[in-house]
C-alpha cells in the first residue's frame, strides 16, 4: 500500500516567521540599550521599519542570499537588527567572537569568507590588527551614535549604518526562503581547539526558538522582560534574541557594561527584569555586587546559567539573595540548547538543589547517549557509569564549515560533543569532565569539575581551577589553581584546602598541589581557561608533599 501524504501546509520555517510576530503582534514591546549616557528606547514597531531599511542597504552594497554578513558588536539594538535583517533576506549572519585573539579573528574571517561587516564604534580597535588580511570583505560599515571611528585603524573608508538606512525605503520586499538554508554561523570559541564554524539554518533556528519557549526548558512569555547578558556574539545569545521575538519579551541590552555588575543590576532593576541569563562568572561578581551594596531584584523570577557548571556555592548565594537559578547545558554546536535543570514532580525538598546543580533534563526534540571512550559501546543510565555525551536532533550540528572535524558525527549519525557524564535512571545529566579536561590518574578518571566546585565551596576561596599534569607513576595527578577571596589573600594554605575536601572526594583524588593565583585565566566567554594553565603551568613537585597520592 502506498504511504499515504499529510495534508499539512508545506510552510518554510525560517527567522521571517519571527520578524512577522515581532511587527503583527507585539509592535509596541520596547528593546532598551544601555549607552554611554543613559538608555536608548525603541519599539519592535520602529525596529522592524529599520530592519527594512537595513535590508535595502545590503542589498544596494551587492549582498546576495548566502553571502556572509559578519558582525563585531555587543549586546545592542543596532546587532538585534542585523539578526532579523540578513537571514530574513536570505544572506548569513557571522556573529564575531570579539574576545578573540586577531589571529583567530582573521582565520574566522577568511575562513567563512565574510563579505560585508559591521563593527560597534568602541571595538573598531580590534580589526585594526587585521588591516590588509581580510580580503573578502568588501564594505565596513560603522555603528555609531555619533564617535568617529579612531583615525588611525588602516581599514579605509567605513560607511555609516545610520546614514546607510536613512537613505532605504521601510518597504523592503523579503525573499521566499527555504528552511534548509543557512541562517547564521557562529564559531566555536576554541576552549579546547581551534575555532570551526557552526552554520544554523532557518529550520534549525525555528524550531530551536520554539524548543527554548518550552515551560520545561528557558520558559519565556509575553509578560517577560529579558536582560541577557549572554553575547550575541556567541552560540546565539542562547537563542534569546529570537525566543524573546517570538514570545513578545522586553528586551534589555547592556552593550558593553556586560562585565560590569552594578551596570547591570541598574538595568535589571529601572526596566523591571524578570529573567537575566549569563555564564556562572557573571554570576560570582554579580551576588557579591549585591551583597556589598545592599540592592535586590525582586522581580527577577529566573536566572538562567550555563556555560560552564555552576558551582554549589554560587548557587546557594544567588538563592540566598532572592535569585533563583536555572541550569543549563548546551553548546555552540546544539544552537544551544541541550539540557534544562528543573527538578522533576515528586522529587523530596532536601533533594531539589541537588537536582537543580545538575546539568538537568535533555529537552524535548533532542535525543542523548553516553557512551564507552574505548569500545564506543552506550552505557547504561544508572547514575555511576560515565562516558561521553553524544547527541542527535533537529537543532544539532551534522559538520562544521569547510568539512573540519569530520569525526564529530559517529558512524550513526550522533554528534559527539566531547562532554563526559553519567545519566541517572530518571534522566538527569551530571556532567563529569570534558573529555580533554578529565585526569586520567593510574587508570581511573578524576573529574576536574567536582573538584573546582568542591574547592570552590572553601569560604576563603573565590575561584578554582584544576588541571591534570604529568606525573611519572600515575600518568597525570591533579593540580588546583585557586583564588582567595580579596579579605584571604596570602591567608590560606594548602593543607587547609585538603583538609576541607577528605571528606568530600576520594582520598586518591586530592589534589598534589594547590597553587595560589591572583584570577582563573577566562576564555572569551567567560570560562576557565584551562589550555592557557597547562601551558604556564610548572611541572609537579616532586618534593611537595603528596596529599592524594596512595
Ligand atoms: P567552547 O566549546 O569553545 O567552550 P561553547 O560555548 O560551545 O564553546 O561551550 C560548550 C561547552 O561548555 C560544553 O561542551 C560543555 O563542556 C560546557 N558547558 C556548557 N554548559 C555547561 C553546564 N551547564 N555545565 C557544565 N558544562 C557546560
Amino acid at each position: 500500500m502506498p504511504a499515504v501524504e499529510g495534508l499539512m501546509q508545506d510552510y518554510e520555517l525560517s527567522i521571517q516567521h519571527v520578524l512577522w510576530r515581532i511587527e503583527r503582534m507585539h509592535p509596541k514591546k520596547e528593546i532598551v540599550t544601555k549607552r554611554e549616557q543613559g538608555y536608548h528606547r525603541t519599539t519592535n514597531g520602529d525596529m522592524v521599519l529599520r530592519i527594512n531599511q537595513l535590508a535595502g542597504a545590503l542589498k544596494r552594497l551587492g549582498v546576495k542570499p548566502g553571502d556572509r554578513v559578519a558582525t563585531l558588536a555587543w549586546n545592542n539594538y543596532r546587532h538585534l537588527e542585523l539578526y532579523y535583517a540578513v537571514p530574513s533576506m536570505g544572506a548569513v549572519l557571522h556573529t564575531l567572537n570579539l574576545r578573540l585573539f586577531p589571529q583567530h579573528l582573521e582565520f574566522i574571517i577568511n575562513d567563512a569568507e565574510d563579505k560585508v561587516l559591521f563593527v560597534d564604534q568602541t571595538l573598531v580597535a580590534l580589526l585594526k590588527p587585521l588591516a590588509g588580511k581580510i580580503p573578502s570583505i568588501k564594505t565596513i560599515i560603522l555603528m555609531t551614535d555619533g564617535a568617529p571611528a579612531p583615525a588611525d585603524h588602516g581599514l579605509g573608508e567605513m560607511l555609516d549604518y545610520e546614514t546607510l538606512l536613512k537613505a532605504e525605503n521601510d518597504d523592503y520586499a523579503w525573499p521566499k526562503l527555504s528552511e534548509r538554508m543557512a541562517a547564521a554561523m557562529c564559531y566555536t570559541s576554541g576552549t579546547t581547539g581551534n575555532p570551526k564554524g557552526v552554520v544554523y539554518s532557518h529550520r534549525s533556528q525555528f524550531i530551536h526558538t520554539m524548543g527554548v519557549l518550552q515551560a520545561d526548558n528557558l520558559g519565556l512569555t509575553e509578560k517577560d522582560t529579558v536582560l541577557p547578558i549572554v553575547p550575541m556574539f556567541h552560540a546565539n545569545s542562547w537563542g534569546l534574541p529570537y525566543a524573546c521575538g517570538m514570545a513578545g519579551c522586553k528586551v534589555l541590552f547592556p552593550d558593553r557594561f556586560m562585565g560590569d555588575a552594578k551596570s547591570i543590576v541598574e538595568l535589571a532593576e529601572q526596566e523591571d527584569a524578570t529573567i537575566l541569563a549569563g555564564v556562572p562568572t557573571i554570576w560570582i561578581n554579580t551576588a557579591t555586587f549585591l551583597k556589598e551594596s545592599g540592592k535586590r531584584l525582586p522581580k527577577v523570577h529566573t536566572v538562567i546559567c550555563g556555560g560552564s557548571a555552576i558551582p554549589r556555592s554560587v548557587m546557594e548565594a544567588m538563592d540566598g539573595l532572592g535569585l533563583r537559578m536555572l541550569h543549563a547545558w548546551g553548546m555552540t554546536e546544539t544552537s544551544p540548547l541541550g539540557s534544562v535543570a528543573r527538578p522533576r514532580a515528586g522529587t523530596d525538598p532536601k533533594d531539589e538543589l541537588n537536582a537543580r546543580l545538575t546539568q538537568g533534563m535533555i529537552v524535548p526534540g533532542v535525543e542523548i547517549r553516553i557512551c564507552d571512550a574505548a569500545s564506543g559501546e552506550e552505557l547504561p543510565w544508572d547514575g555511576v557509569a560515565f562516558g561521553e555525551i553524544q547527541v542527535r536532533g533537529p537543532w544539532i550540528a551534522r559538520g562544521y564549515h569547510n568539512g573540519y572535524d569530520p569525526d564529530k558525527l559517529t558512524e550513526d549519525g550522533w554528534f559527539r560533543t566531547g562532554d563526559v557524564a553519567k545519566i541517572s535512571p530518571e534522566g538527569y545529566i551530571q556532567i563529569v569532565d570534558r573529555t580533554k579536561d578529565v585526569i586520567k590518574s593510574g587508570g581511573e578518571w578524576i573529574s576536574s569539575v567536582e573538584l573546582e566546585n568542591a574547592i570552590m565551596a572553601h569560604p576563603k576561596i573565590l575561584e578554582a581551577a584544576v588541571i591534570g599534569l604529568v606525573h611519572p607513576k600515575w600518568d597525570e595527578r591533579p593540580v588546583a589553581f585557586a583564588v582567595p577571596r580579596p579579605e584571604f589573600k596570602g591567608q590560606v594554605t594548602q593543607a587547609e584546602i585538603v583538609d576541607f575536601l577528605r571528606d568530600k572526594v576520594a582520598k586518591w583524588w586530592l589534589p598534589d598541589e594547590v597553587r595560589f593565583i591572583d584570577e582563573v585565566p577566562k576564555t572569551s566567554v567567560g570560562k576557565f581557561d584551562k589550555k592557557v594553565l597547562r601551558a604556564n603551568a610548572a611541572p609537579i613537585k616532586e618534593s611537595a608533599a603528596p596529599a592524594g597520592r596512595a
